[in-house]
């Protein structure tokens, strides 16, 4: 976590919560602690999910109706997912159990425990695209690992990779890490256990995915280690944010990239903002039918997951 940016257009819509002081602002989430620290367990924390979006490491406007709370709804599920809903290992993960959250963004919001996060977005990728893509077409490597000849935009990778990226401190873009380069970040033992505990993870919500006809694309998840030292599943997790979900179906019957890869994610707005935005300067507005279309796509994924 970084510190506060007051002058930051992202805090523009965090409120004032009674009870909470409001320290940090990320692109899409709200920060706070307990007012009064005699109040909840030390180290507790309120994470309230906006409903602002961001693509290529911009915040857009305008925000999606309803993301922040149909986002927290996912993350939820897959937190009890994980935690053996599912039949698997327990993974532990950062929210405190019974706390709930103040009524204003009861829905939006989760109560957990402040951890020292490590550096690291822990992404895995199970289908090519996005920037897994780009490096290939330039070098036939994904994070340095060499990839066999000839796979498209879309294919199913020969087994899930794990493609670490380094968290840039605010302001600066994530970059995409080697192995190597992670061991150097957090020491050999962390890093096994990060690319373990995440390939785990995929490999589970992925089953789950497909059961109710998704793919689960590519995903990236934040770790943290708890006061104990045990490395503690955080943030949000398995959302439409985090994750590319893809309809199975499309992606089996269809022949172009934009068939195959129908998406349940923002890969939406990333598309519309590529198709007209050079990158330079301020973004422009979402238009209203992206923006709809989107949150259908948000709403639609959580009903198909959670049915
Ligand atoms: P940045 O931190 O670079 O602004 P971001 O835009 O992705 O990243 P958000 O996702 O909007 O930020 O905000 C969530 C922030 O909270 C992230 O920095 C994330 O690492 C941090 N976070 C999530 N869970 C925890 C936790 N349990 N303890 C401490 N920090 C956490
Ligand atoms: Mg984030």
């Amino acid at each position: 976590m970084t510190t506060p940016d007051r002058d930051n257009e992202r805090v523009t819509d965090a409120r004032e919560l009674p009870g909470w002081t409001h320290v940090y602002s990320g692109k899409v989430r709200d920060l706070y602690r307990p007012a009064d620290a005699a109040d909840a367990a030390p180290g507790t924390m309120l994470v309230v999910a906006s409903d602002r979006v961001s693509a290529f490491d911009h915040v857009l406007s305008p925000g999606i109706p309803d993301k922040g709370a149909l986002l927290t709804s996912l993350s939820l599920w897959w937190f009890d997912q994980l935690a053996g809903a599912d039949g698997g290992r327990p993974v532990p993960n950062h929210l405190v159990a019974g706390a709930t959250p103040p009524a204003e963004v009861a829905d939006r919001a989760m109560v957990v425990r402040a951890l020292d996060m490590q550096p690291i977005e822990c992404v895995v990728r199970g289908y090519l695209t996005g920037s897994g893509w780009a490096e290939y077409r330039a070098s036939q490597t994904v994070c340095g690992i060499p990839l066999p000849a000839g796979l498209d935009n879309g294919d199913r990778l020969p087994e899930p990779l794990f493609t670490p990226a380094y968290k840039a401190p605010m302001g600066e873009h994530d970059e995409n890490i080697t192995f190597a380069r992670t061991v150097e970040l957090v020491g050999a033992e962390r890093a096994a256990e990060l690319r373990d505990a995440s390939l785990e993870i995929h490999t589970r919500a992925a089953a789950i995915a497909e059961e109710k006809g998704l793919i689960l694309a590519d995903t990236k998840f934040e770790f943290g280690v708890d006061a104990d030292g045990i490395l503690t599943l955080a943030d949000e997790v398995l959302t439409s944010d985090s994750s590319r979900y893809w309809d199975a179906e499309a992606w089996r019957t269809g022949t172009t990239p934009a068939e195959r890869m129908a998406s349940f994610d923002k890969q939406i707005v990333r598309d519309w903002l590529a198709a007209h935005w050079d990158q330079q300067g301020t973004p422009p507005e979402l238009p209203a039918d992206i923006v709809a279309r989107t949150a259908d796509k948000y709403r639609e994924l959580l009903g198909l997951l959670t049915a």
